[in-house]
């Protein structure tokens, strides 16, 4: 169940709920709680509200649970500070200079463990670089270091590879298409062989291998279309793809179709189709629609939105405020944006799609489909490291990494902010042939009362990131007047 809204508390009457509550049960906690510093806390941190929501049936996962809740709950109602500043409304501040020197440092020489990560390499830049990027950081500093780093996982055959000698994979690839992007380094790509690489990777049933001779999953959809309409690559398929001997013509053949056959029984979206459902693979094939045409169309069309719509909000942890990226799992960071993520691509699937019904709606404020200051005071409270070293976690007990501290931020921004998706723009560049929906985005920041009911200023905001690429919104503007030419 999701963390409720602070905003649905008329629809409870707390007095009655206490009142309701036996005096005599024996818990001496109750008898110790001050009633005037709970009636300050969202309805989804007060006691008696945490209380009601508690069933009986111990388990192996509820103990788990349980502990991630012991170990939170001081945090979320900051009577444990962990020593970090607060602002106005007691929070954590966000320690952005902490974080900053600690993304900074994660691309300096690591240390000899690292060298597990070495078919990750694309990823180790990545999120360093989008992590320094959300904090307001300049990172073209970076541009030819990085240029240099990723020559060599560049193949002739077109993509990168995780690490020096090894085969280009999409996930791969993407990652260091989006850090070149947000450097200004994309000239050193080679678009056609890029094209090429991309090509093969295409299968007969729409969907996309990761690698060759590698698994079929979503992952591999998202981040190839990531790279075809970044670079502004043809999506007529080469004539050497191999989906071609099963008729297919373009990178948009049986796609929809496919992403389609990943959602689940819950309402998820799985890796592919018959396996679990995972918040990152709903992110992706979110991601992957909004690229492919406009949210209101392409999502629609391909999937139950009112079921993904309820799985998403099942996985708002409800005593915790972050995400799981799985039902019945235990919040984590990296959720914040996997998931967090997914709801302004949402609720750009469910706007109205004419021109004059989209002008009367943007009168309105936009829904309330998820509870964004639980996931703001979650991120704040319990996933800074505390100290000086800086850095995010994907909880209390574990040690942060670029990877937690680039999503947290990333979930940060989406929760801080409102993104909004123009659905009079145009879908496609008639000259070029490129897919365009991905460029109709525009983001502005929370009013002040939106703020307030967050518990969080003004200083703690970070940049805006964009909804379907990862990256500052200002390196897609850049990427877009890059590449206005196909190389066809
Ligand atoms: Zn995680």
């Amino acid at each position: 169940m999701a963390a409720i809204n602070s905003n649905s508390e008329p629809l409870f009457n707390t007095a009655r709920v206490i009142e309701e509550l036996p005096s005599d049960d024996g818990d001496d906690d109750y008898e110790d709680i001050d009633v005037q510093a709970e009636e300050k806390l969202p309805l989804w941190l007060r006691t008696e509200i945490v209380d009601l929501l508690n069933d009986e049936l111990e388990t192996a996962t509820s103990e788990a649970q349980e502990e991630v809740y012991d170990m939170c709950r001081p945090l979320l109602l900051c009577t444990d500070t962990q020593k970090l500043s607060s602002n106005q409304s007691s929070l954590p501040t966000l320690s952005r200079d902490r974080h900053t020197e600690f993304l900074h440092a994660a691309l300096k020489p690591l240390p000899s463990g690292y060298v597990a990560m070495d078919a990750s390499r694309p990823w180790l830049f990545y999120w360093a670089i989008c992590g320094l990027t959300t904090l307001g950081q300049d990172v073209t500093q970076y541009r030819e270091r990085l240029q240099e780093t990723l020559r060599p996982l560049q193949n002739p055959s077109g993509g990168f590879g995780g690490g020096h000698g090894q085969y280009s994979h999409c996930a791969g690839n993407y990652a260091a298409v989006l850090a070149l992007a947000a450097t200004g380094g994309l000239d050193m790509v080679n678009r056609e062989a890029m094209w090429h690489f991309l090509g093969s990777m295409k299968q007969a049933d729409g969907g996309f291998r990761v690698a060759q001779g590698a698994e079929e999953d979503i992952r591999g959809a998202y981040c190839a279309m990531t790279a075809i309409t970044l670079l502004n690559l043809p999506l007529t398929l080469p004539p050497s793809a191999p989906a071609r001997q099963a008729g297919l013509e373009s990178f948009l053949d049986r796609l929809g179709e496919w992403i389609g056959r990943c959602q689940t029984y819950e309402g998820g979206i799985a890796a592919a189709p018959g396996s679990e459902a995972h918040g990152a693979y709903a992110f992706c094939a979110l991601a992957c629609l909004s690229i492919m045409d406009a949210p209101h169309i392409s999502v629609p069309q391909c999937l139950d939105v009112r079921a993904l719509l309820a799985w998403l909000a099942g996985i708002q942890t409800r005593t915790e405020g972050g995400f799981a990226g799985r039902a019945n799992k235990l919040v984590d960071a990296c959720y914040g944006h996997w998931v967090g993520s997914c709801w302004a691509l949402l609720e750009a699937a469910l706007a109205p799609a004419s021109a004059s019904a989209s002008a009367s709606a943007s009168a309105r404020p936009p829904p309330n489909l998820w509870d964004r200051g639980a996931l703001i005071r979650y991120l704040l409270c319990c996933c800074q490291q505390p100290g000086r070293r800086g850095g995010m976690r994907d909880k209390p007990s574990a040690h942060p990494d670029a990877y937690h501290t680039c999503y947290s931020l990333a979930g940060l921004s989406a929760a801080q902010h409102h993104y909004s998706y123009d659905a009079d723009a145009a879908v496609h560049d008639t000259v070029s042939g490129r897919l365009t929906a991905a460029f109709n985005w525009t983001a502005r920041r929370a009013t002040p009362a939106e703020r307030a009911v967050w518990c969080c200023d003004e200083m703690d905001d970070v940049a805006f990131v964009h909804p379907v690429f990862v990256i500052p919104m200002a390196a897609v503007a850049r990427v877009v007047q890059q590449f206005p030419h196909s190389i066809l």
